[in-house]
């Protein structure tokens, strides 16, 4: 917005719909541009397209051009616009046309040079351009402005009037309803059928919707050609997580920016429940066949707009089309940012089109909203590039329970909230009754000799997984299970695992509830079924860092490779985490989507209790916070801003140095020589302190036995003799 010269008050401003006659200009005298597409020359392997001539490129190009049947006006017309070196001492020049001192609108070429001056590559999108002078335009700048606002804002209070001119542009007054002063520059417009003649350009940009227009405007009068240079697709997300902050209108980078040319969404014509882009493909998957869902609404335009109703189940219709729309804004989100520091199409990056940058194309994320496969968590699975990974976001069941056991033994009536099981049938509100009988053994991992035949069987948490539990009770003939938590208290959760063999319900209970029911007299029977009104689904959808986390398994696996086993499978989920942190900044996992106000891990990466030495090999979760605390450490000791966006670069580039299947201090050692080939060497003694500090200093080692499960880990909290 601009006042000029603080006198607006007295400069008259129109209404154009008004004034024109709608439409007067804008039809009917035949001349259209010239849509013609670039022509692309690429030399066949090892040959170039033209040999260097003496004069340098532009005396190569030209003398091509003039080869390819190119007309001495046209080339004499060429103009250099700018020269690159590129890799390998590549050199690219582009070149656009003018005539009669006008520049030739939407003309040029872009061409590329080896080492040796030799032509290689072409694209041209030159037009011809006549040997006589141009006729001059029955319009002026004034009246072209006044065409293009009539197309594009009819209603628009404008100041038509002419405020200062250089060279070919006219700058004018505008007013309050631009962002920036409208200019008009006269240029030459290449039309349809062959020939040239003068036009305008009219540049206008509103300040109410952020339209960024140009306008072509014809010496007639006719607009020829209107191109929006805002993105206009928008998407209503939450850009962290609910808990963070509402909802937030943000819109598409459109086409033409670096990390996605191409803009973020494919077509105009989605729908609010399958939106797809040339990054990813986001839609819902309640049904889990790993196809979007039947139904859903069209969205012409590209505005996703749903707004939440965060009261209501992530089922309703609305809240479907929210977590879709946020699943495909925070998919291309961290594909934007990770495209800066280094995953590119090169790299293996996911994208439809690599547009000749390298890599494969045809692998665009597959983000599964509401996938009903699973609950309480996310998965990601990387093929090779060329070929689509897919993300699987869940709902999580928060902290309230959905299932219940009903107790009544003598003396005593109670009832314990529960959390259902993955496997075996689903409990109704009607439930299964029964006797309920201790286990034995406690833990049902072995035969059970306890007579829980036709009962309902009470196992602890432990040792083995659930599914053997519960083939262990069915084989002893129990009609249902009860596992109390060994741990936390007062938790509950999903307990995992898919075994067609199960035919018996299991619910969770908590620690302390299962000490409860444990210390009822018997006979006790019972009741285990669904709660009749059933607590908040939350989305994972909704939660960036789930997300951020889940795409950057696909980050370390297409630039590193294997990230499989115990130690590379526990660096692979620290280094999501990372992800997720180096974006967010914030030291806390799931803290939205686990319902947790410490996240899903076992303690918050700020001031994170254990080391290199504690690396197990049991569970890759829980060995990879070793490594995402490193990185949260360098986060800390990388001041915001450049700090981190130098750190981002290291953690992204390091795995161009990192080898295959990694132990934690190969991935040290990849960061160290990103950083050797960066521009701040005096970081390497804080990629090492940050590394030492949790055991992965001087010397440590981390190795798989060669039974592949177990880990000899020898940890070490030595700095190089020259860091401090
Ligand atoms: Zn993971």
């Amino acid at each position: 917005m601009r006042n000029v010269h603080g006198r607006l008050g007295r400069i008259a401003t129109l209404s154009l719909s008004l004034v024109l006659v709608g439409g007067a200009f804008a039809q009917g005298r035949g001349a259209a541009f010239d849509q013609r597409r670039a022509e692309v020359v690429a030399s066949a392997a090892g040959r170039p397209l033209a040999s260097a001539r003496a004069g340098g490129p532009a005396q190569t190009l030209a003398a091509f051009l003039q080869s390819r049947g190119r007309d001495a006006a046209s080339v004499g017309a060429l103009r250099t616009a700018e020269t690159r070196t590129g890799a390998r001492g590549m050199t690219h020049l582009r070149v656009e046309q003018s005539v009669d001192g006008l520049a030739v609108y939407g003309a040029y070429a872009k061409a590329a040079f080896d080492a040796s001056g030799n032509l290689v590559h072409l694209i041209d999108r030159l037009s011809r351009v006549p040997a006589a002078a141009l006729a001059p335009a029955r319009i002026d700048a004034q009246e072209a402005l006044r065409v293009a606002l009539a197309r594009l804002h009819p209603d628009a209070q404008a100041s038509l009037r002419p405020m200062s001119t250089a060279g070919n542009t006219t700058v004018f007054e505008g007013g309050v309803f631009f962002h920036e002063a409208p200019t008009v520059t006269a240029v030459a417009a290449p039309l349809a059928d062959g020939t040239m003649a003068r036009a305008w350009l009219v540049s206008t940009w509103s300040n109410a919707r952020n339209l960024l227009n140009h306008t072509l405007v014809s010496g007639d009068g006719e607009v020829l050609k209107v191109e929006l240079r805002t993105a206009s697709d928008s998407y209503n997300v939450f850009p962290v997580d609910p808990g963070k902050g509402p909802q937030t209108i943000v819109n598409g980078p459109g086409a033409g920016n670096a990390q996605s040319p191409a803009g973020w969404l494919a077509g105009r014509s989605e729908k609010n429940t399958s939106i797809s882009g040339n990054n990813v493909a986001a839609y819902l998957d309640t049904d889990h066949n790993n196809r979007a869902d039947a139904g859903g609404t069209k969205v012409t335009g590209g505005n996703f707009l749903a707004a939440a109703n965060l009261a209501a189940q992530p089922a309703t219709a609305v809240n479907q089309a929210v977590a879709v729309q946020n699943l495909f804004y925070l998919n291309n989100r961290v594909h934007d940012i990770l495209y800066s520091y280094g995953f590119n199409e090169s790299a293996g990056n996911f994208q439809v089109d690599n547009f000749g940058k390298g890599g494969a194309g045809a692998d665009p994320v597959s983000a599964e909203a509401q996938d009903g496969g699973g609950l309480d968590n996310a998965n990601f699975a990387t093929p090779a590039d060329g070929s689509k990974p897919r993300m699987q976001m869940f709902l999580w069941t928060g902290p309230l329970p959905t299932h219940e056991v009903v107790v009544s033994a003598p003396g005593i009536n109670a009832t314990y909230g529960a959390k259902g099981a993955q496997f075996g049938p689903a409990l109704t509100t009607t439930g299964l009754s029964q006797a309920i009988v201790a286990s034995s053994p406690a833990d049902a991992c072995a035969t059970v000799s306890a007579a829980v035949s036709g009962k309902i069987a009470l196992v602890d948490r432990g040792t083995c997984d659930f599914v053997t539990k519960a083939q262990k009770v069915q084989a002893a003939g129990a009609l249902g299970m009860i596992v109390a938590n060994n741990q936390g208290g007062t938790d509950t959760f999903v307990m995992g695992g898919t075994n067609r063999r199960v035919t018996i319900p299991s619910v969770m209970i908590s620690q302390n509830d299962g000490a409860a029911l444990r210390s009822l007299a018997s006979p006790k029977n019972g009741t285990m079924r669904l709660k009749a009104v059933q607590p908040l689904l939350i989305d994972g959808s909704l939660d960036s860092g789930v997300v951020y986390h889940e795409y950057g398994h696909g980050l370390s696996w297409r630039m590193i490779g294997g990230m499989s086993g115990p130690l590379a499978g526990a660096i692979g989920e620290g280094a999501s985490d990372g992800v997720a942190m180096l974006i967010n900044g914030n030291d806390k996992m799931g803290v939205y989507a686990g319902s947790s106000p410490n996240g899903i891990r076992r303690f918050p990466y700020a001031g994170y209790p254990l080391n290199y030495g504690n690396v197990t090999g049991a569970e890759v979760h829980d060995d990879g916070e070793i490594y995402a605390a490193v990185i949260w450490r360098l986060i800390e000791l990388f001041p915001a801003d450049t700090g981190r966006a130098n750190l981002f670069t290291y953690y992204v580039n390091g795995m161009n140095f990192t080898p295959s299947t990694p132990a934690y201090e190969d991935m040290r050692d990849g960061i160290l020589a990103a950083v050797a080939v960066g521009s701040n060497p005096g970081d390497r003694c804080t990629i090492w302190s940050a590394f030492a500090q949790f055991g992965i200093g001087v010397g440590a080692s981390g190795v798989v036995n060669p039974d592949g499960i177990t880990v000899t880990i020898t940890p070490s909290f030595a700095k190089p003799g020259d860091c401090p």
